[in-house]
């Protein structure tokens, strides 16, 4: 959710309710951001911002907006103030809008990680460069890679590369031993060239 957003959805009023805070008729409120003996926390609802006027006080000297609110509330990063922001707008939804981008973007990264090796395979193979030209492609001009299937044998071999390649299809599990007992996986595209 962008700022402006939460800006225009979240009230003081919904953050008063959910912190469990009661302004007076004069709509202050003893400061929850310092130790506060009299209401010094003027709340201004047409512009949905905040003001205390405590010197002794971390705000003191700037208006608080709703974001702010949460961040001195509970005393958290920026992020973590509009992730709770969000929460408050739309409880239970949060959740699964924050990790799905994350997850495709972990996915984009590492696809584009592994299509960089098999681009740099091309350099490394005579006959993927041979066979590429036989089919009239360029692979200066065009985005091509070759998987010689090896990417996950020998040197690269480790355990959260092979994990990654099982969860994104680069490498599946056809249950198969190798001859030296241990997992053999069919890597996807073996001997061929690929393309993103
Ligand atoms: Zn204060």
């Amino acid at each position: 959710m962008e700022i402006q957003e939460i800006k225009q959805r979240l009230t003081l009023a919904m953050l008063l309710q959910h912190y469990g805070l009661k302004a007076d008729k004069q709509n202050r409120l003893k400061c929850p951001f310092h130790n506060d003996k009299t209401p010094s926390l003027q709340l201004y609802y047409k512009t949905q911002t905040a003001y205390c006027f405590s010197t002794n006080c971390n705000t003191h000297g700037k208006a608080i907006d709703v974001i702010d609110f949460i961040l001195y509330y509970e005393k958290c990063t920026k992020h973590e103030a509009i992730k709770k922001a969000e929460s408050i707008i739309n409880p239970g939804a949060v959740t699964t809008q924050t990790t799905a981008p994350k997850q495709a973007n972990e996915k984009a990264m590492f696809l584009e990680r592994m299509f960089t090796y098999f681009k740099n395979a091309v350099h490394n193979s005579k006959p993927a460069r041979e066979y590429i030209e036989s089919r009239n492609l360029d692979h200066k001009q065009l985005e091509i890679g070759y998987n010689a299937g090896q990417f996950h044998h020998g040197a690269r071999k480790d355990e959260s590369l092979i994990n990654d390649c099982l969860k994104y299809g680069i490498l599946l599990d056809l249950g198969l031993k190798s001859r030296t007992g241990e997992t053999a996986y069919k890597p996807f595209g073996k001997w061929c060239i690929v393309f993103a």
